[in-house]
This record gives C-alpha cells, structure tokens and sequence, in this order.
C-alpha cells in the first residue's frame, strides 16, 4: 500500500480537532493521528503521546538540530509545533494512512513537500465571528492567548484558495460527512 496524507488546517477554533477525532473514531482501521511535537503545556485532560508529545524547548531545538522534524513553526511566538518523521514512517507502516490537524502554513509545506499523496483540506468557519465563539466557548486558553489566536486566524483565512478544498464548518454533522466523503474518495483513488 501506498501511504497517503489527510491534512486539516485552519485557524484554531476552526473545528479541525473535532473533525478529525470524528474520522479517527469511525475510520480508525484506515487512517491513524500524526501525533506532533508540541512545547506546549497540557490541557487538562490532554494525554502525552496521544494528544502531543509534550516536550521542552530545548528538548525541541535539540530534534531540529537532529533533522528529526518534516516541518516545524514556531506557531505562536516562544511555541513551537513540528511533524516528527518517525511518526509518519511508524503509520505507513502499520499499514494506514495519516491524518494531521495542523496549523495553515505547517498544512501548505507538507502538500508542497508531498504533492499528489497529499489532500489539503482548510476547514472554513461560517465568519471570523463565529469563529471567536467557538474559541472563547472551549475555554481553554486565556485571554491573553485568545487575543494572539485571533489575530492569527484573521491572517489564516486569506490561505483558504491554497488548499485542495475548502470544507465549510457550519453544520457539525454536515461538516463531518462531508469529510468522510472527501477522505474516501482520496484514499480510495488510484494513481
Ligand atoms: P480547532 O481544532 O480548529 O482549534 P476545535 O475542534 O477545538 O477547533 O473546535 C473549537 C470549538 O468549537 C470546540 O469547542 C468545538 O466543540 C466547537 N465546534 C466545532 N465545530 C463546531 C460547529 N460546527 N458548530 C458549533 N461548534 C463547533
Ligand atoms: P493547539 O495549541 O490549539 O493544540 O494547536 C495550535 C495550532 O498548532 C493548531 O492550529 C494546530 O493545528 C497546530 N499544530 C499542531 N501540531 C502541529 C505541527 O506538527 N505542525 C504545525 N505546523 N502546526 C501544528
């Protein structure tokens, strides 16, 4: 088999987790989570090595220096994010594909890296609004990490045209069919 690349990108709050985790529950004998590289703190109920690896920074900078990394960004100033290789090469050869919940920049080098064994899906929020709803109603970050992460989203939205698709995240349910049906279709494709 031939492993492939589902990537969800969009600006946080988006939807893209709750997308992804939907897939994974209903298509777990197919695809399998590109866990990242964070140097983030855990959310209370996060799971290293599932959720994250949570890690140091110099932990981090000492996996960049050992070119361990496919992409990394520093996502929000002093937090850094990467892809390790190892997990992408550990899913392919358990036989899946992988699936990504990544930021928009990280989401466009992996396409440009990977090409047509990539699909590049940007999870669209009905507006910037609404967008802020969903931020604020998780309740996971405070205010100060709020503001940081709106403002990147509004620079995020200009990179929709960019992606393979745009997938609207108005209806959840909606939103969720037609993500499994963007999947399937990609996967089930021959070269
Ligand atoms: P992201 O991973 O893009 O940052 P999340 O999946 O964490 O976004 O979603 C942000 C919040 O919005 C969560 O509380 C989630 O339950 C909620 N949410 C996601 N999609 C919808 C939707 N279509 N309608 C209403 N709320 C949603
Ligand atoms: P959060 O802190 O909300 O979990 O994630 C913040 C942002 O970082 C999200 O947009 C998420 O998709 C992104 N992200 C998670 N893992 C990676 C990664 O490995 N690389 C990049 N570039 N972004 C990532």
């Amino acid at each position: 088999m031939d492993g492939k690349l589902i990537i969800f990108s969009a600006p946080s709050g988006a939807g893209k987790t709750t997308i992804v985790r939907h897939l994974l529950t209903k298509y777990g004998d197919k695809i399998a989570f590109s866990i990242s590289a964070s140097t983030r703190a855990p959310r209370d109920g996060e799971v290293n090595g599932r959720d994250y690896y949570f890690i140091s920074q110099a932990e981090f900078l000492h996996r960049i220096a050992k070119k361990e990394f496919i992409e990394f960004e520093e996502v929000y100033a002093g937090t850094f994010y990467g892809t390790l290789r190892t997990e992408v090469d550990r899913i392919w050869a358990s036989g899946k594909h992988v699936i990504f919940d990544i930021d928009v920049e990280g989401g466009l080098h992996l396409k440009r890296k990977f090409g047509d064994r990539a699909l590049a899906v940007f999870v669209q929020p009905p507006s910037l609004e609404v967008l802020k709803q969903r931020l604020y109603g998780r309740g996971t970050d405070s205010d100060e990490k709020l503001t940081e992460r709106v403002a990147k989203a509004e620079k995020e939205l200009g990179y929709a045209g960019q992606f393979d698709v745009i997938l609207h995240n108005d209806d959840l349910d909606v939103a969720c069919r037609e993500a499994e049906r963007l999947m399937l279709d990609f996967i089930e494709k021959k070269d």
